[in-house]
């Protein structure tokens, strides 16, 4: 509708600008440099090594490269092997929507049953006794997201520790997707499950590439755990994909031996998060409060009682502006009149589109 309608376009979650210089000169000099065949099924050795360092520097976890990292064709493929490899017929999955919309599909494909919390507007906070109350015999897995899609919350260190508490003597799988592990806000540090040796010890967590170095298309992540998990894992990778593609993966191990660059990530998008919401300031627009993540959601309940996704429409065509309705990230669709904004834009792009969010009262 964006395209359609010649709308600037906040909805989907991508960046209108390119990857940093150096990567894409790294990718060029690997295209001239051969690296064009099949790279090994888990990924290519280097950069598997680089991950480990990196891991054992931002969570203090060593992860063995050769069987404890697999690198994958994005986030997306990452998250429907581990259902694939992990999730059979009967088993139950508790997901937290408002919820990233490929878990519902894949649990679907695998014969599961998504078992939801949700999580109320406006902090979207979990209250862990209520989910504990939600395990049963058949809970095969747990899927966390932090920071989180769409909300922009985060998980802090007691929410980790109430989850480690709750799969304590259980054979509980977390699946943890932290695709926004840079994109954290005012201080805060991310809570990764690979700090955790109790959630380590049961979980796959998925990374993306797309998301750190301004790359969504060229759709390499991916997914770290203990060996016993990840062996399943790459049962259904290596007949899924075997392999990603090679020549990112060289420019990539090479581009990460620069590890400064993940503390400058938080601070760009912190900047623009603040100068999106400056320029939204004295609309008729709420802004909830996002700690991670490039999304803002904001609340149009002084503007228009419409649904969201009707108001959603209505801004696309008639004020020039595509975002996303929140109710969509909720299996029940639920009408909080609330709409998701991507902020990962050039300030010129979000001032344009904040001064036609402006002119909306
Ligand atoms: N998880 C979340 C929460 C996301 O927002 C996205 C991308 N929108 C993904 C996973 C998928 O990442 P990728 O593009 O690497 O498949």
């Amino acid at each position: 509708m964006a395209l359609k309608h010649d709308a600037l376009n906040l909805g989907q979650g991508f960046p209108n600008y390119d990857p940093p210089l150096h990567l894409l000169n790294l990718v060029k000099t690997n295209l001239d440099d051969h690296k064009n065949q099949y790279a090994p099924m888990a990924g290519v050795q280097t950069l598997r090594e680089a991950l480990a360092g990196k891991v054992m520097l931002n969570y203090g976890q060593y992860v063995n490269p050769d069987q404890e990292i697999t690198i994958t064709a994005g986030a997306t493929q990452a998250i429907f092997t581990a259902i694939m490899a992990l999730v059979h017929p009967g088993d139950e999955v508790i997901i937290f929507e408002p919820a990233y919309d490929c878990y519902i599909p894949a649990i679907q494909i695998a014969g599961g049953k998504s078992v939801i919390y949700t999580m109320e507007a406006p902090d979207f906070r979990v209250n862990w006794s209520l989910v504990s109350a939600m395990v049963t015999l058949k809970t095969k897995m747990i899927i966390i997201n932090s920071p989180h899609n769409p909300t922009g919350t985060i998980l802090r260190e007691k929410d980790l520790e109430a989850l480690s508490r709750i799969v304590r003597d259980t054979d509980i799988i977390i699946l943890s997707d932290e695709v926004y592990e840079h994109l954290i806000y005012d201080g805060e540090q991310h809570q990764s499950v690979l700090k955790f040796p109790r959630l380590f010890e049961r979980c796959l967590a998925v990374f993306s590439f797309g998301k750190t170095f301004h790359c969504t298309g060229w759709k390499v992540g991916y997914c770290i755990g203990p060996e016993y998990l990840m062996k399943e894992f790459r049962k259904v990778h290596q007949w899924n994909v075997f392999s990603v593609n090679s020549f990112v993966q060289y420019a990539l191990a090479q581009f990460l031996a620069d590890t400064d660059q993940f503390e400058k990530l938080s601070r760009f998008y912190q900047e623009k998060r603040d100068f999106f919401l400056n320029k939204l300031n004295g609309s008729g627009f709420q802004p909830l409060k996002t700690a991670g993540t490039f999304f803002q959601l904001c609340s149009y309940k002084t503007i228009s009682s419409l649904d969201d996704l009707n108001f959603a429409k209505d801004m696309t065509i008639k004020y020039g502006v595509a975002c996303i309705p929140v109710s969509v990230f909720y299996s029940d669709k639920r009408q909080d009149q609330l709409v998701r904004f991507c902020f990962a834009k050039t300030e010129s792009f979000l001032a344009s589109a904040a001064s036609r969010l402006c002119a909306i009262h």
